[in-house]
């Protein structure tokens, strides 16, 4: 499968010349000339890797990365960053900020090609490793397990998936669109109301655990995961 990479820069000819480059490279490329115009796309994508340029307008770059560390569905996302010469001393405050990597530019495309592919790399095992705990559900992201309490709880990829979504969003409102773009893309040719159909069955597999109260449906609105 092809990994998804966000790039946010507001120069056009760097941006191009990324998206071109990382495009022929087998990559699916999302392009971003503002950190607004990038939260649109996190909004209904998750990318595997996210490329930021510091020096943005308005929203500086660092306070995306920021953002997106703050946001659960998408926090584990490796970024990397694109600094000018002058920023160099700022590193640090990035590193602290959630920076998984730093180019200065000029940016060599073959240098930021092995960057991305070792933060890629890591990323992955680190997902391997991952166990999510909400409220006695244990769901195992390497070997596609959930436990409700010691009862094993078994779901279809999808349903998986979902569940994984609500989990790492306990107690927050999901629109159905939303729920779509996460969990099928947001290219995918899929109706909403399929969102619907397949809820219904995750509920179902959680009902034969007592746990479906746990996943409310807000009227006109979505659907929560309730911890309460
Ligand atoms: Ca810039």
């Amino acid at each position: 499968m092809k990994n998804t990479i966000l790039i946010v820069e507001d120069e056009t000819a760097i941006r191009e010349m990324l998206t071109f480059s990382l495009m022929q490279s087998g990559y699916i490329v999302l392009p971003a000339k503002t950190a607004i115009e990038a939260f649109k796309l996190l909004d209904d994508v998750t990318p595997d890797l996210v490329i930021i340029d510091w020096g943005l307008p308005q929203i500086s770059g660092l306070e995306l990365v920021q953002r997106i560390r703050d946001n659960e569905v998408i926090a584990d996302m490796p970024v990397i960053m694109l600094t000018a010469r002058a920023q160099e001393e700022d590193k640090i405050k990035g590193l602290e900020t959630g920076v998984d990597d730093y180019m200065t530019k000029p940016v060599s495309i073959k240098e930021l090609q092995a960057r991305i592919k070792a933060q890629l790399r890591r990323s992955s095992g680190f997902k391997k490793s991952h166990i999510i705990e909400v409220k006695g559900i244990k769901m195992d992201l390497d070997s596609h397990s959930i436990l409700i309490g010691s009862h094993e709880l078994s779901l279809s990829i999808t349903e998986f998936n979902l569940l994984k979504l609500f989990m790492k969003n306990p107690n927050k409102l999901l629109s159905r669109e939303q729920i779509l773009n996460h969990v099928w893309g947001r290219n995918s040719f899929v109706e909403l109301r399929t969102v619907d159909v397949h809820i219904l069955r995750l509920r179902k597999a959680l009902k034969k655990h007592n746990a479906e109260h746990m996943l409310k449906t807000v009227r006109g609105a979505g659907y929560k995961f309730s911890t309460s």
